[in-house]
Formats: structure tokens, C-alpha cells, sequence
């Protein structure tokens, strides 16, 4: 017997022939003698719809009435999952993030975990009853709903496996695990059996939206073991743990991000401490920098390129003109015609030429590379955003035929 957490996401408990899937999976898990804690998503598109709602009353609302609306999208699946177990014929109770004592932190919309008191789940648990738990929502220390962000469900699956010390955390969601790449861009990508919580952040962060990123950083915090698998497909799926075989594979996955800007600053004094300047100016701004280039010195000056994430665009460029005077660059070039292609894998730091034959794939299909950069597990490459998927295939064909 074991403890066993199980997360649905939204699309596997959209309607109610989806709701006895899944409520079908939970109660076998139960009936194999286990005890079964199960958070789950908002419905389908519930969680984007309030959204909607929201903004045809106030575009303006505060952050923490938005909380309050979001929050029950988790609830009514809770409640509906509670009914199709009940009908099933085994014992159920749902509970919301208030009535298991999720603290967070009082940042609304993007509250942190602080503790999760396990002990009302151990007494249901006692009880023998399967627990549904609300997912995305916590309590601050005002007494408020807050949410964890969108995605957050994950997060709140691997804080309650941690809390109650499940010997398992399984995310059930709509693909059937983690793949080379997205299934949907290229054709022969091959599903993973095993994969580094390292490896998965970087898969996240370029944009593989598979699992919530801070639900990955807990669990590699924790050494709680994690299964990414289908709730419809009942094949056995990923696991993401600290350590796998890296002696056949050494790199794991190709990811792409489309949504992000190239800001070049051009004619820099080239003087000591203009980088400083610049990225301390963004930093202090909250504006998150990941590729960056500079150019060698000509004539007294330097440029210096690099990529954030779009959503920070019209701030970076505000913030770098209003301080143009002060770090003297002549001109600024923005584009977000640019999207970064990247390979991924723990096994890359043993084997030297990873990005030679990354750089030997784009050759061979004409795709030019603006910008690199390397890690330890990683090789990514600024590209013409039009080039994006070619890019993705010949890479993906390269390392995985
Ligand atoms: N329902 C929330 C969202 O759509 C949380 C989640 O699905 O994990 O973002
Ligand atoms: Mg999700």
C-alpha cells in the first residue's frame, strides 16, 4: 500500500464523460489498497473564461477579487469529481485550499507555497476516504483566496506530495509524457521514459508547456519523484527524477520559444562598465536578460545585443530610453521577428560537438544563426522566427535518427 498523489488537468475532466475517466482511474488506484489524495484543474477553458467574464465587468480589477473569481474553477471540479465517485459507489470528500490549510504567500495571482498543514488529509485518509483537493488556490495570512499562477495545479499536486510524504506524484494531463519535442511541430518526436528535473526546467522555460515550472524546482527541492502520464491513454509515462541513463541518449529533448524580443544597442562608449550599466539598469527593473552578445570594439564603440521575454519589451525599451542620455549608446534596434531553438540534455557536458552538430543542422537547411549560447545541459540559437519549425525538424532529425 502506498500514498499515492494523482493531479488531473483541465482538459481531462472537461466534460462529465471525462469526469468518470478519471474518476474511474482514481477510485482503481484506491481500490489497490492505496491511500488516494487527487488535486485537480478548473474545467477546460473555466479558469480563461472567468477571465473573460471578469473583463467585460472591470478590465481594472484588483488582484485580489481576480483570485477570488479563479479560485472557483477548481472548486465546482472538485465538487463534480466528488459526485462521480460517490455515484461509483466509494467513499469521497473534496476540500478547497482553506479547509486543508494551504498558506501562501499574500501575493495575489502569483502567491507562493509557505506550508500545507497535512493534517485534515491525514484524517480523511484515515477515514478511508479518497481526497479531492482543489488545485491553484491557497490562503494568505489575511484570510484571502490567493492563486498560484497559471499552470499553478502542479504546484500544489508536489507541495501536497511533499507535505504528506507520498511515495508517488503522478500529473495526469493530455499527452502521454515528455517528448524529444512538441509532437505537434515534429512529426517523429519519441516519447521519453525518464528525464532530469534539470533538464525538464530548461524544457519548460523554452516553451515545452508541459508541466507548471515551479511544480519542477519543488520537486527537485524535495526528491519527490514525479510521472507525467495521460489520463486517456493509460500507458505507463515519464518520469522526472535527479538522475537517468545517460548512456544512450545525451541529449533529451529540441525546444523552441517564439515569445521572445532582440534588443541591440548600438555605438556604446567602449569603455569599462558600460555592460554593467545596461544590465544592472534592467535588473533593477525586474527585466530577466538570457542571450547576450557583444560585439568587438570598433572606433571607440561596441554593441550589445541580447533577448528577454516579450512580455518585458515595452518596459526594457521605456526604461533603456529614458536612460539614453546617461549610457550614451546611439541607436536602439528591437525585434521580435526572433525565436530561439534550443537542445537540451544532462548527458551534453561528456560529449564534446553537441553544438557543432546543432550548428550543422541549421547549415544544412539554410537557417542562419543570429545569436548562441551554451550551459552545462544546453545549446540555444537565435533564429529568424519564420525558420522556427524548419529548425526544430532538421535539429530533431539530426540528433534523433
Ligand atoms: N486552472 C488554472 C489555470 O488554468 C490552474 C491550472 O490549470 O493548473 O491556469
Ligand atoms: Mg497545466
Amino acid at each position: 500500500m502506498a500514498l499515492i498523489v494523482q493531479k488531473f488537468g483541465g482538459s481531462s475532466v472537461a466534460n462529465a464523460e471525462r469526469v468518470f475517466n478519471v474518476a474511474q482511474i482514481i477510485t482503481e488506484t484506491y481500490k489497490q489498497g492505496n491511500d488516494v489524495v487527487v488535486v485537480l484543474s478548473a474545467q477546460g477553458d473555466t479558469t480563461d473564461d472567468l477571465i473573460e467574464k471578469a473583463n467585460e465587468i472591470n478590465p481594472s480589477a484588483s488582484k485580489r477579487e481576480m483570485d477570488m473569481l479563479l479560485a472557483t474553477g477548481e472548486q465546482i471540479s472538485i465538487a463534480l469529481m466528488a459526485m462521480a465517485i460517490e455515484k461509483l459507489g466509494y467513499p469521497v470528500v473534496s476540500l478547497t485550499a482553506w479547509q486543508i490549510g494551504m498558506q501562501t504567500s499574500s501575493s495575489y495571482g502569483s502567491a507562493r507555497i509557505n506550508k500545507v498543514e497535512a493534517r485534515r488529509i491525514h484524517e480523511e485518509l484515515d477515514r478511508k476516504r479518497i481526497v479531492l483537493v482543489a488545485g491553484f488556490q491557497g490562503v494568505n495570512r489575511h484570510h484571502d483566496i490567493t492563486t498560484l499562477g497559471r499552470g499553478g495545479s502542479d504546484t500544489t499536486a508536489v507541495a501536497l506530495a511533499v507535505a504528506l510524504k507520498a511515495d508517488l506524484c503522478q500529473i495526469y494531463t493530455d499527452v502521454d509524457g515528455v517528448y524529444t519535442a512538441d509532437p505537434r511541430l515534429v512529426e517523429d518526436a519519441q516519447k521519453l521514459d525518464e528525464i532530469t528535473y534539470d533538464e525538464m526546467l530548461e524544457l519548460a522555460s523554452l516553451g515545452a508547456q508541459v508541466l507548471h515550472n515551479r511544480s519542477v524546482e519543488m520537486a527537485k527541492r524535495y526528491h519527490m519523484q514525479m510521472e507525467v502520464l495521460s489520463s486517456f491513454s493509460r500507458k505507463p509515462g515519464t518520469i522526472v527524477k535527479e538522475v537517468v541513463k545517460v548512456e544512450k541518449t545525451y541529449v533529451s529533448g529540441v525546444a523552441q520559444d517564439k515569445k521572445i524580443t532582440r534588443i541591440a544597442l548600438i555605438g556604446l562608449e567602449d569603455v569599462p562598465g558600460m555592460a554593467f550599466r545596461v544590465f544592472n539598469l534592467l535588473a533593477k527593473n525586474k527585466i530577466n536578460v538570457d542571450i547576450i552578445l557583444q560585439s568587438i570594439g570598433r572606433h571607440d564603440t561596441k554593441d550589445i545585443s541580447f533577448t528577454i521575454d516579450e512580455s518585458n519589451c515595452d518596459l526594457c525599451v521605456k526604461v533603456l530610453q529614458e536612460n539614453q542620455e546617461s549610457l550614451k549608446f546611439d541607436h536602439m534596434d528591437v525585434s521580435s521577428d526572433v525565436a530561439k531553438v534550443s537542445v537540451v540534455g544532462a548527458g551534453m557536458v561528456n560529449n564534446p560537438g553537441v553544438a557543432a552538430t546543432m550548428f550543422e543542422a541549421l547549415y544544412e537547411v539554410g537557417i542562419n544563426i543570429r545569436m548562441i549560447s551554451t550551459s552545462e545541459i544546453k545549446v540555444s540559437v537565435l533564429i529568424d522566427k519564420e525558420d522556427t519549425e524548419r529548425a526544430m525538424r532538421a535539429v530533431h532529425r539530426k540528433f534523433f535518427q
